[in-house]
């Protein structure tokens, strides 16, 4: 097989109808994956397999809240008669975030961030070990934040996850090195997509962001999972247990 080329191998991205998880199908696909996605929303998804089958892509998908533990287990259930057991990717894309200063957090709305962002991250990472393994060549990719990294101002039980997220990435790497599966996690910034819609509507946040990020612009979803792609090729076999950060160099900026 090319050290450029995902060819005949296989691969489940959480969250694909939207965003980040969009761009990684695409990718994904475009250098010869079979991919396999998921999403809430039974329309939604129909839509994109649609759009992606016209593109001539090979990709299923089905209905799963990953907050759902019966959910998780039938996901991977699918993926397994889908794959025949094997899989050579998992990309960790899934997250939702409600920002708030952290006195004003309910629990209700502490433990829904921590289900969506960390339970599932931690129970589908169990659940496909067994098929990463028996591919014989796999892959975790985990989509952090650059929450984990500095502080955002609000939002902190988001930014717990995420940090706890880059922490898993390292442990999977030295824990499953044996089995020839890799664990690497890509820390996006600001990125163009349905999650912050809200946020770029706002003036003061843009331009706060803005003056703060050396290349001056939010991030495409293609520039974050172009290397989510890169991270999966056989050409990054040297590379695991590494927390890369997306952000226009936001987060290595003293001063501006
Ligand atoms: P979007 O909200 O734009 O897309 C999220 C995708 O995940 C959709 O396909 C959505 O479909 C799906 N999804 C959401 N919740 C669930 C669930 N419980 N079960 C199954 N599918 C679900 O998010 P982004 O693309 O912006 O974010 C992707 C990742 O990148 C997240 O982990 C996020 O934390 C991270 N990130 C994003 C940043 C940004 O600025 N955009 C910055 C830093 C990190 P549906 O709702 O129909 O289920």
């Amino acid at each position: 097989a090319s050290r450029w080329s995902l060819n005949g191998m296989t691969a489940l991205v959480t969250g694909g109808t939207r965003g980040i998880g969009h761009a990684i199908v695409e990718d994904l696909c475009g250098f010869g994956a079979t991919v396999h996605t998921c999403s809430r929303n039974q329309a939604e998804l129909d839509k994109c397999l649609t759009e992606w089958r016209s593109k001539g892509f090979l990709v299923s998908g089905s209905v799963c809240d990953v907050s759902s533990q019966s959910h998780r287990e039938n996901l991977i259930q699918e993926v397994t008669s889908v794959f025949n057991g094997k899989l050579n990717i998992y990309v960790n894309n899934v997250g939702i975030n409600y920002r708030k200063p952290t006195i004003e957090y309910t629990a209700e709305d502490y433990s829904q961030i921590l289900a969506v962002n960390l339970d599932s991250a931690y129970h589908l990472c169990q659940l496909a070990y067994p098929l990463l393994k028996a591919s014989g060549m796999g892959s975790i990719v985990f989509i952090s934040s650059i929450a984990s990294v500095v502080s955002l101002g609000t939002g902190s039980v988001y930014a717990a996850c995420k940090a706890a997220i880059n922490q898993l990435t390292k442990y999977i790497a030295c824990e499953w090195a044996k089995d020839n599966i890799r664990s690497n996690c890509v820390v996006p910034a600001t990125t163009n997509t349905p999650l912050v819609e809200h946020l770029l509507r706002n003036k003061k946040y843009v331009d706060e962001m803005l003056s703060r990020t050396p290349l001056g612009r939010i991030a495409e979803p293609e520039e974050v999972s172009s290397l989510v792609a890169y991270l999966c090729l056989p050409a990054a076999s040297y590379i695991t247990g590494q927390v890369i950060v997306v952000d226009g160099g936001l987060s290595v900026n003293g001063f501006q």
